[in-house]
């Protein structure tokens, strides 16, 4: 018995292999730039209802394509506005993405990994490794599953690539998932608008550097010296601090662009005057904004947050070094779509402590 043909899932599909394909199977290019818009502009996946496209080809499809989508299985809200999704992908495993209200755009927070093989110390998705790569269509179908789930199709909004996993340790998927977002005949994301966030793998970075699709770049770097950054960030015993730097000097920026850089303020860790002095004398002649990120802290991780305090004085010595410094405002930190705290509930639940918290916390 021979198994049923598998379905090709257009949602993999760049507009340009969309139309070949349409035209390899003797079919008007135009019919694929139809499909293409009903799915990104118009977030429908139903054939049945793409009215413009002839019954016969819909029939014709119906057969032999599918688009996966990602399913919502559960939403929760924060009281600042803030929302996570988790989602339900094709194969069963689940993602979280993020919707932020005003920052002071609409912003979506997007993963790229099933989990993540950086793990940073202070990281709760590092903490469940790696599960695997999303797929370019699972990457960018939680930008359409997202859109109409918040109600914001037609506006404006940013994505972030801050979500769950290293978005250039699964570069390929990554970039192609730009593309699509990017694509004008569909849900026309610039590249303008999305801050691709980095442990700073250089090898892919410096391949970022020739792409046509340019993304702002965010550097999570976290340390001004290679023996803290070591203890924070595993791969930085291979890329170190001072390469880093020096491909970011390297990266073609465009007029007026900045790179940015995260810093995880740890109390005791990396939040000292003198960090703070090393950490400004590193960005000197970069091109750079600061980003300091109070730890979430979470169950499990084994750092605290620093007092407001020491996150001001922090600040303040980079602000005096002239250097352009926000202090980030933590969202959903009630429901756990804090930055670093995407974990999927099924991991958390699997652990034998989280599942006491749970029960005698509710
Ligand atoms: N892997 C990418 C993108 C995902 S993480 C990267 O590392 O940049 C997005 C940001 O959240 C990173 O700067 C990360 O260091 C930060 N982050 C991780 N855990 C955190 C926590 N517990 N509190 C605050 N920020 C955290």
């Amino acid at each position: 018995m021979s198994e049923p043909p598998s379905r090709i899932d257009l949602a993999e599909l760049e507009r340009p292999a969309l139309e070949a394909l349409f035209e390899a199977r003797g079919l008007d290019r135009f019919r694929a730039r139809q499909l293409f818009r009903w799915i990104y502009r118009h977030g429908v996946v139903d054939l049945a209802a793409m009215t413009d496209l002839p019954r016969d080809l819909r029939a014709a499809l119906a057969d032999e394509v599918a688009v996966a989508t990602p399913h919502i299985v559960e939403r929760e809200r924060s009281s600042d506005g803030t929302e996570k999704l988790l989602l339900r992908l094709a194969d069963g495993r689940r993602i979280e993405s993020v919707f932020i209200p005003d920052t002071p755009s609409m912003t979506f927070c997007i993963s790229t990994q099933v989990g993540c093989a950086m793990a940073c110390a202070f990281c709760l998705t590092g903490k469940m490794g790696l599960v695997r790569n999303l797929t370019a269509g699972e990457i960018a179908g939680q930008v359409r599953v997202l859109v109409d789930a918040v109600h914001i199709r037609g506006k404006r909004f940013n994505i972030v690539l801050m979500g769950m996993g290293e978005p250039l340790h699964n570069y390929d998927e990554t970039l192609k998932a730009l593309g699509i977002l990017a694509d004008e005949e569909g849900l026309a994301v610039s590249p303008r608008r999305v801050t691709l966030s980095t442990v700073g793998l250089l090898p892919a970075l410096e391949r970022l550097a020739h792409e046509p699709i340019m993304p702002n770049l965010a550097i999570s770097l976290h340390a001004p010296t290679d023996a803290i950054r070591g203890e924070l960030v595993p791969i930085n015993r291979k890329y170190g601090v001072a390469d880093v730097i020096a491909a970011c000097k390297r990266f073609p920026l465009k007029k007026r662009s900045r790179i940015t850089f995260e810093y995880v303020l740890l109390a005791g860790v990396n939040d000292s005057v003198e960090d703070a002095k090393r950490l400004a004398k590193l960005l000197a002649g970069v091109k750079s904004k600061v980003n300091v990120i109070p730890l979430n802290a979470a169950a499990g991780i084994p750092f605290e947050r620093p007092d407001d305090d020491a996150i001001d004085r922090f600040a303040q010595v980079l602000a005096d070094h002239h250097l352009t410094v926000s202090v980030r405002k933590s969202r959903g930190r009630d429901i756990r779509a804090a930055c670093g705290q995407l974990i999927v509930e099924g991991e958390r639940r699997s652990s034998g402590q989280q599942l006491a918290t749970l029960a005698f916390g509710h």
